[in-house]
């Protein structure tokens, strides 16, 4: 009922708006192909203003090359431009590599870019560089989880659509907005802002952006139960990926499409979909994705009873998990591996994984985790004839899920169909006094075309959604930083938020960053400025208390959380950091060269609780006196210390 609504109100609005499109539809399509061509890499020797602009710009809308390769492009870019004293490239490169690093969670370098060239590309009214600017800012608010600054930024970016001109940018301005409000799970705005989205792209046909738009719509008609919608939209968007040759996305696509066809019990195109995607993923040495599609395959071997296949999948699966570090992958394969053990009827080692599970699910600290354990430890305790304990563990299995998830999907779905019955009622208003506009319309042939075309993918099926957001999930709930095994800028932050709101202890909260840096990477190699951060946070590990924290928060920024530390106590710990760290023999640094780094401290003392991101804004400011004194110092409430004394 609900799917047929959307439909209808899709059609309508299509038709509607399709007059708008016809007009702008010549301009915004030579716009694209313009900015189409392949400009090639540039070096100092062959730059100009122009051909550094059209390579920035394709660097920025290029899909096939890796977010890492496009940002470490645009930094090489914007090096060049400021030399050359082209401002307005600068701050072109300076967007793009912003966005890529607030797409790859470096927050605080994305943040500490935006700040810079924002107010550069507003005075000198570099429109579409700001919107660049203010996507990334929306994308980092996202991830900090600072919907107060997104929902700002998404007026900001409102409020800046009538100047621009460009249709296809119009259209990703939506589509990011739709993007954040599903994920606040407002799946009627979401909604709203992607269709807007699609007849922008469509309009332009930009392959790259409608084919996202296909994928997101299908990812929120998912959520809202339409499978079969969504089946049809993943196809759809899968086609237009394949024929852009662009593996990692089509890998992501055909994956969320597998899956789909795997819980619409399509079993046979479920695992054609999912082996395509391993096929992808090894190619593009995507090991999360190709661990995701093992499971999934899994996943159907359990379901058709071939649990001999199922077990040795689950198990290949959660040991790749378990290396890359992602907690919530390897919750999954654990329970998969768990169920399959309980059907076989091997009960021992079906509770292996239960312990497993039982711990990796304090780890998550969420309750969706809590409910899958408690309903196999109450399996478990009836088995061995426990009837009391499988009842209590079914209680509280009850308790936690108590069926939240439907509520809330009913509570949107209800939502969703009033607002789209009145939408529809206005609609056919404006409908009717459109008439003579659509009438026309249809006569002309390139407009009959498009509405043909559109009809074609409407009635071919449904839509479906997740941009890149199942895959981004798994990555941003590991809580391991790769390189040097520290907690990851959201696991130190979720630790941080729960220590502030405590509010018997005082917390300590100290922003480190590591002096000159980018000195040692360009001396002695980055593999070399790697090894000084593994040594860092070595050096952490040792000398910190058993109750301190720390974690990676962004490049070569680092966040301790110290349990009731005074300023004196902190000044200590960072010359045992500093002291322990300089011991360390390190691959390709000079043994009698200092390693030094600043940091700036904020307390939240016992019995006020304040907000984790303005202690650590306090934190910074004292970093930025620390650094401004000359480096190698600790910035503290009215005073600046030197860490190392020669
Ligand atoms: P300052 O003393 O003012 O902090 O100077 P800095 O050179 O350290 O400046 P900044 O903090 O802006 O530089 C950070 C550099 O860290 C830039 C970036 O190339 C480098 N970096 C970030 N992440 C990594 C990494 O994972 N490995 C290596 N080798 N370098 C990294
Ligand atoms: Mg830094
Ligand atoms: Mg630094």
């Amino acid at each position: 009922m609900l799917h047929k609504l959307l439909v209808r109100f899709t059609l309508l609005l299509l038709l509607v708006s399709n007059t708008a499109i016809a007009t702008d539809n010549a301009a915004a399509r030579m716009k694209y192909t313009s900015v189409n061509i392949t400009p090639n890499s540039v070096t100092e020797a062959t730059a100009t203003e122009k051909n550094v602009a059209e390579r920035i710009l394709y660097i920025a809308e290029d899909h096939t090359m890796l977010p890492a390769d496009i940002a470490k492009e645009a930094e090489q870019l914007l090096q060049l431009s400021k030399q050359k004293n082209w401002l307005k490239n600068e701050v072109m490169a300076a967007a793009a590599k912003a966005s890529m690093l607030s797409y790859m969670e470096d927050i605080p370098e994305a943040l500490s870019l935006i700040n810079r060239y924002l107010p550069i590309a507003q005075t000198n009214h570099y429109k579409s560089t700001e919107i660049r600017l203010r996507l990334a800012y929306l994308t980092a608010s996202d991830a900090m989880g600072q919907s107060d600054e997104a929902l700002q930024q998404i007026q900001h970016l409102l409020d800046l659509i009538p100047t621009i001109s460009d249709q296809t940018q119009i259209g990703r301005v939506y589509l990011s907005i739709a993007e954040y409000q599903y994920a606040q799970r407002d799946f009627g705005e979401s909604l709203t802002y992607m269709q807007k989205a699609y007849q922008l792209f469509a309009a332009s046909d930009h392959k790259v952006k409608l084919s996202d738009t296909l994928n997101a719509l299908a990812n929120l008609y998912n959520a809202l139960g339409d499978r079969q919608s969504a089946i049809s939209y993943y196809q759809q968007a899968l086609a237009m990926k394949q024929e852009l040759k662009d593996d990692y996305s089509t890998a992501v696509i055909a994956y969320n499409l597998g899956t789909t066809y795997s819980q619409d019990r399509q079993f046979d195109l479920a695992k054609q979909t999912l082996a395509l995607t391993i096929e992808l993923t090894e190619k593009t040495k995507d090991d999360v994705g190709t661990a995701l599609a093992q499971m999934g395959i899994a996943g159907i071997a359990l379901k058709q009873g071939k649990t001999a296949k199922a077990i040795e999948l689950f198990s290949i699966a959660k040991s790749s998990f378990e290396q890359i570090g992602v907690a919530r992958g390897c919750f999954q394969a654990t329970l998969g591996l768990h169920d399959a053990f309980y059907q076989t009827q091997q009960y021992q080692r079906a509770r292996e994984q239960l312990e497993d599970l039982q711990q990796l699910a304090q780890q998550l600290d969420l309750d969706d985790f809590y409910a899958k354990v408690s309903k196999r430890e109450a399996d478990n305790a009836a088995i061995k004839g426990d009837f009391e304990q499988a009842y209590i563990k079914l209680l509280s299995f009850h308790e936690q899920t108590v069926d939240k998830y439907e509520q809330e999907k009913q509570g949107n779905i209800q939502q969703l169909k009033v607002r789209f019955d009145t939408e529809i009622a206005q609609q056919q208003n404006q409908l009717l006094q459109k008439q003579n506009q659509v009438k026309q319309l249809q006569i002309e042939q390139q407009s009959n075309q498009r509405l043909v075309l559109i009809l074609a993918v409407l009635v071919g099926g449904i839509m479906l959604f997740y941009q890149f957001r199942n895959r981004q999930f798994y990555r941003n709930l590991a809580m391991k930083d790769s390189l040097t095994s520290a907690a990851n800028r959201r696991a130190i932050i979720s630790s941080g938020k729960q220590k502030c709101a405590c509010e018997t202890n005082s917390t300590t909260v100290v922003l480190v960053d590591l002096d000159n840096f980018k000195s040692i990477n360009d001396t002695y190699g980055h593999d070399t400025g790697d090894e000084v951060l593994i040594a860092f946070a070595h050096a952490c590990r040792q000398t910190m208390r058993k109750h301190d924290e720390f974690g990676r928060y962004g490049g070569e920024e680092w966040l301790l959380l110290l349990d009731r530390a005074s300023e004196q106590d902190v000044i200590a710990v960072m010359r045992r950091i500093h002291n322990t760290l300089n011991k360390q023999a390190l691959n390709g640094y000079p043994k009698d060269k200092v390693i030094n780094f600043s940091c700036g401290v904020a307390v939240n003392p016992a019995h006020e609780s304040h907000r984790l991101d303005t202690l650590i804004n306090l934190a910074d400011e004292r970093l930025y006196q620390a650094k401004q004194s000359g480096r190698n110092a600790i910035g503290l409430t009215d005073q600046v210390v030197k860490i190392y004394q020669s």
